[in-house]
């Protein structure tokens, strides 16, 4: 993620409230993909052994934007398992459910700073459950989905993300079979939330939930449209539908920023200054406020788990739509309203 970009920070990059016209959208979207379509570095996820048989050359990419515009490169077609780009969408249909108070309470918003999967970050924090977007997280929220059986639950959530897609999503059932058979990790951590009070649900349901909700298929695309529904006040910009009520899309991005790259959340909000969120079947999901969000898809990752090609695409085109939230003009160079003295630099 470090390595230099093909152009340096410019004042062209600064954050504005639109994105520009689509054909400047579309053009910077096919020179990113040229540019990274093919970086071989990174590996295949393997640990979950359906997603190892993944094609390393696979690459595509989407832009939603706010609106409705639509531009996709490459393999954007391409369908996948959602794996942990599913977390805040399911986090952002409790929120809806129980109101964000009760998530605050009862799963907590900050940052690990230790590996997705981190049974130390249980040990180790007083509250337990530190946040939704890592595994221990990620299964409470589950655990928190309106229903009384599991398969109450899974109805209710497959119903609000396909509604964040725009499309009835359906689930990988080999992935699926694969993660049940070897996720005695992701197990042992929702009985250890148990143990501590910490999850609202049957530990094995919950896990079941959160494995089904993982092995949803979705491609580039539909992660590009389910941002820009987070993007856009909790409105698909596809298909007019409202997927949660707006005011809960602030704090699910907020609670992005604070950990949708794993441990690298921070290096990457640093370099980036949108809220994204990666899986490591290679999906991941960058949302601009009121703009619109990209959507990309590329298996090999990084050794936090991050997709490659990915965030190089996402960096670049960060930059060259003008995404980054924490950028400014300094005032002294734009014209002053009239009677206004200027303040030079
Ligand atoms: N289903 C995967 C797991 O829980 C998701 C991990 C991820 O994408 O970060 O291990």
């Amino acid at each position: 993620m470090h390595e230099s970009l093909p152009f340096e920070d410019s004042l062209a990059s600064i954050s504005t409230g639109d994105l520009p016209s689509l054909l400047e959208v579309e053009q910077h979207l096919h020179e990113a993909y040229g540019h990274y379509r093919y970086d071989d570095d990174g590996a295949v996820a393997d640990y979950i052994p359906a997603l190892a048989q993944a094609d390393p050359s696979l690459f595509g990419a989407s832009i939603v934007g706010a609106a409705g515009n639509v531009a996709d490169v490459g393999d954007a077609a391409h369908p996948f398992s959602i794996q942990s780009v599913s977390k805040p969408f399911v986090f952002a249909l409790v929120c809806d459910a129980l109101g964000h108070e009760q998530v605050l309470d009862k799963v907590g918003v900050n940052g690990t700073g230790l590996p997705f999967n981190s049974v130390m970050a249980i040990e180790l924090n007083q509250d337990r459950t530190m946040n939704p977007m890592v595994n221990a997280g990620a299964i409470a929220t589950t655990s928190l989905i309106p229903g009384r059986s599991g398969e109450e639950k899974w109805e209710f959530l497959v119903d609000g993300l396909s509604r964040f897609a725009g499309r009835r999503l359906e689930v990988d059932d080999a992935v699926y079979a694969s993660e049940t058979a070897t996720n005695l990790r992701n197990q042992g951590i929702a009985h250890l939330l148990d143990g501590y009070g910490r999850l609202y649900f049957d530990p094995d349901e919950a896990t079941d939930v959160y494995t089904r909700q993982c092995s949803l298929l979705v491609t580039a695309h539909d992660l590009a449209v389910m941002g820009a529904t987070l993007a856009d006040g909790g409105i698909n910009p596809i298909t007019g539908e409202q997927a949660i009520e707006p005011r809960h899309c602030k704090r699910v991005l907020a609670v992005l920023a604070t950990a949708g790259l794993y441990e690298r959340s921070g290096e990457w909000l640093y370099e980036i200054g949108i809220p994204g969120k990666s899986g490591v079947s290679g999906g991941m999901v960058a949302i601009a406020p009121g703009k619109g969000a990209i959507g990309t898809f590329s298996p090999p990752l990084d050794d936090a788990g991050n997709s490659v090609r990915g965030q190089r695409l996402v960096k670049y085109l960060s930059e060259r739509l003008g995404l980054n939230m924490f950028a400014s003009k300094p005032i002294g160079l734009a014209s002053p309203p009239a009677g206004t003295a200027r303040r030079l630099a």
